[in-house]
């Protein structure tokens, strides 16, 4: 078989391929940021930008149901769905991570006063953070949510993610490992580059 299994200071990467992975950019104790294929992450939970159906999408949706396979379909479609800013978590299934952590963005375009679209947001990582820890998580790597199909501008969704973590581990960082966001596309692992020393300035 061509997978390769990449250790990365804590984080496990599968990479089903053997496709060339990029450096890992270990931020601080706890925070890495890389830019990969969620699908490929060997981790505890990996979050998913869902909508409120949970029962598959476009974007990082499709892609972890289709590499999770009909066990993700199935579990989905006893969730009853999900508010907008709430997160729901099932098996990860045919994945690598254990865990999925189904969470729904807000539709920027469809929000109407800023700050009700990044505390929506702002509630999908601190639930998230919540669900991880409460069923004994050590590990979680996020996806870049709603700045897809959800329209969320780039820079402004990185900024809300990084202070809603940052927020959150000021609290309870005691209870997670790892955070790691997994960016997809350049211009949001460029947001992150800039923004991840301004957040965690002593890393
Ligand atoms: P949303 O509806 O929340 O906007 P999208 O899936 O359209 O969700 O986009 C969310 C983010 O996920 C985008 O930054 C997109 O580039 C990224 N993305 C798409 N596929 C993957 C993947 N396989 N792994 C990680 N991120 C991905």
């Amino acid at each position: 078989s061509l997978t390769a299994l990449y250790d990365t200071g804590k984080l496990r990467i599968n990479s089903p391929h053997g496709c060339h992975i990029p450096p890992n950019e270990v931020h601080n104790s706890k925070i890495s940021l890389i830019r990969y294929d969620i699908t490929c992450l060997n981790i505890d939970a990996i979050v998913n930008a869902a909508n409120t159906t949970l029962m598959g999408g476009g974007g990082v949706d499709g892609a972890i149901h289709h590499a999770a396979g009909r066990g993700l379909f199935n579990a989905c479609s006893e969730l009853n769905g999900c508010e907008v800013g709430n997160a729901k978590m099932t098996d990860g299934f045919d994945l690598p991570a254990r865990k999925i952590i189904h969470t729904v963005g807000p539709k920027y375009f469809e929000t109407e006063q800023e700050h009700t679209h990044s505390e929506m947001l702002r509630s999908c990582y601190r639930r998230s953070l919540d669900l991880a820890t409460e069923a004994g998580l050590r590990a979680v790597a996020f996806p870049s949510i709603s700045t897809g199909v959800y329209g969320y501008p780039t820079k402004e969704a990185a900024w809300v993610a990084l202070e809603a973590v940052h927020s959150w581990l000021d609290e309870s960082g005691d209870k997670l490992d790892r955070i790691v966001f997994c960016t997809f596309l350049e211009k949001d692992l460029d947001a992150y580059r800039e923004f991840l020393p301004v957040i965690f300035p002593h890393a």
